[in-house]
């Protein structure tokens, strides 16, 4: 059986990630993202209307043309969580494949929602949803598996696709997690067994976002201790005291809700991916947020939220905010610009429990939002956070967990992937033999 992978997205940028797989006459397509630097450097720009060819040549979406390179029928979309780079494009793309989507169930909601919001394509691809653990026939020779990982959102998969010629294991994004805080740990005893199956792992993409850090990333417990450490420092403080997470970041944003109820604080969450987000995760059951919490999205409920908060007393509050990134229209940067009704006070606390993205609009973008909070007299805690990918430690462990023949390195551009490249050397592989180092809108043929 011949065995072919595209790598159309993703292989020069964290973003619009999308690979192909073809196994004889049936291909998978892994993830249609969207490259969200590429379009906020643009003010101003809603995509929901954008046609695909102008999203392409902004680089914002993956440039899908190399897909008529391939022989073979597209039998499924599979998106392996629900962050932006991973789902995005699929409003966008999805509908020129008549192929059902297969993802995990908040995954799969998340999908849902991007799909509602496109104003200019109809998606009416069939919506499969497939839990971690389980496995649906591709082709007649071939099955798809959905294994459990770690990642900085819930309910993350790295989907395998089983052949007779091996495994292909499709390895973003994740962290190796024993204590996740919500979910199951990473299922790495199934990773072993793949690799010692008869046919073993023909293929492992890796996601490489980390792969120039050394050490092993920190469980989410770690990060969950430290926002405890510092929420339990500001236990007397009697002024405003504001956070900010990934909305998509589930876990957190419950251990932000958690511990401001420890320290007597009625916790807010406020902005509208913070209100989908959350929403989202609530309705499906992935979490239980309190039955009473506050969850504004729109302008005007905002407004009011804050309104009520500065009348009864921002010592009573905990607002959980949208913009850890500086983002212009964000909520913590318009509280920055003093756009909203809540005023910060000298000496009050802003709590990033994010990480800065390390890209250049990211970078100046916070720079800039942390100035104004600070010109306001704001203090700022920065970097209660642990990273959501695998650092080289993580891809030691991966490549001896599965023993892969190939591996291609993925979800970083040419410079990032150098300490892949490195450790990948120390474990045998030879750049061009088996380890394929690769670019957007190429196939490369395994078998
Ligand atoms: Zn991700």
């Amino acid at each position: 059986m011949e065995i072919e992978i595209a790598t159309i997205g993703g292989y020069e940028e964290v973003g619009r990630q999308m690979t192909a797989v073809r196994a004889g006459d049936d291909i998978v397509i892994f993830d249609m993202g969207l490259n969200l630097s590429k379009v906020l450097i643009h003010d101003n720009i809603r995509t929901e209307g954008m046609h695909s060819l102008d999203l392409i040549d902004m680089g914002a979406i993956p440039d899908d043309r190399v897909m008529s390179d391939l022989e073979g029928d597209v039998k499924a979309i599979v998106p392996t969580h629900g962050h932006l780079d991973h789902i995005g494009a699929i409003p966008k793309l999805a509908h020129r494949y008549d192929a059902p989507i297969v993802a995990s169930p908040f995954t799969l909601a998340l999908v849902e929602g991007e799909i509602h919001d496109e104003n200019k394509f109809h998606v009416q691809n069939d919506l499969v949803e497939m839990e971690a653990g389980e496995t649906m026939s591709i082709g007649e020779r071939t099955e798809l598996e959905f294994v459990n990982v770690t990642h900085s959102t819930i309910d993350a998969v790295n989907p395998v696709i089983h052949t007779p010629e091996g495994a292909i294991v499709y390895g973003l994004d994740k962290r190796i997690d024993h204590t996740p805080v919500i979910g199951d740990p990473i299922d790495m005893k199934r990773f072993r067994e793949i690799g010692r199956e008869d046919e073993g792992v023909l293929c492992y993409i890796e996601d490489c976002t980390n792969a120039n850090k050394k050490g092993r990333t920190p469980s989410e417990a770690v990060a969950r201790s430290q926002l405890h450490d510092v929420m339990k420092s500001l236990e007397d403080y009697d002024g405003g005291i504001v956070a900010t997470t990934f909305a998509s970041h589930i876990a957190r944003v419950s251990s932000l809700i958690e511990f401001a109820e420890e320290i007597g604080r009625e916790p807010v969450l406020l902005g509208r991916s913070m209100e989908q987000y959350s929403g989202t995760a609530d309705r499906i059951g992935a979490t239980s947020l309190p039955d009473d919490i506050g969850m504004y999205g729109h302008r005007k409920s905002v407004d009011r939220a804050f309104e009520r908060i500065m009348n009864e007393g921002k010592d009573e509050y905990l607002p959980i905010v949208t913009g850890h990134q500086g983002e212009p229209r964000a909520m913590l940067t318009r509280m920055g610009r003093g756009e909203t009704t809540f005023e910060l006070d000298d000496g009050d606390k802003v709590l990033f429990s994010a990480g800065i993205i390390p890209e250049p609009t990211n970078e100046g973008q916070r720079y800039q939002a942390e100035s104004l909070l600070k010109m306001q007299g704001a203090r700022i805690y920065d970097d209660i956070h642990v990273s959501g990918h695998l650092r080289q430690e993580g891809h030691y462990e991966m490549l001896d967990a599965l023993q892969p023949q190939h591996v291609i390195p993925a979800h970083q551009d040419i410079g990032g992937f150098s300490g892949y490249v490195d450790l990948a050397g120390n474990q045998g592989y030879k750049l061009g033999r088996d380890l394929h180092v690769t670019s957007n809108g190429n196939i490369i043929e395994l078998v």
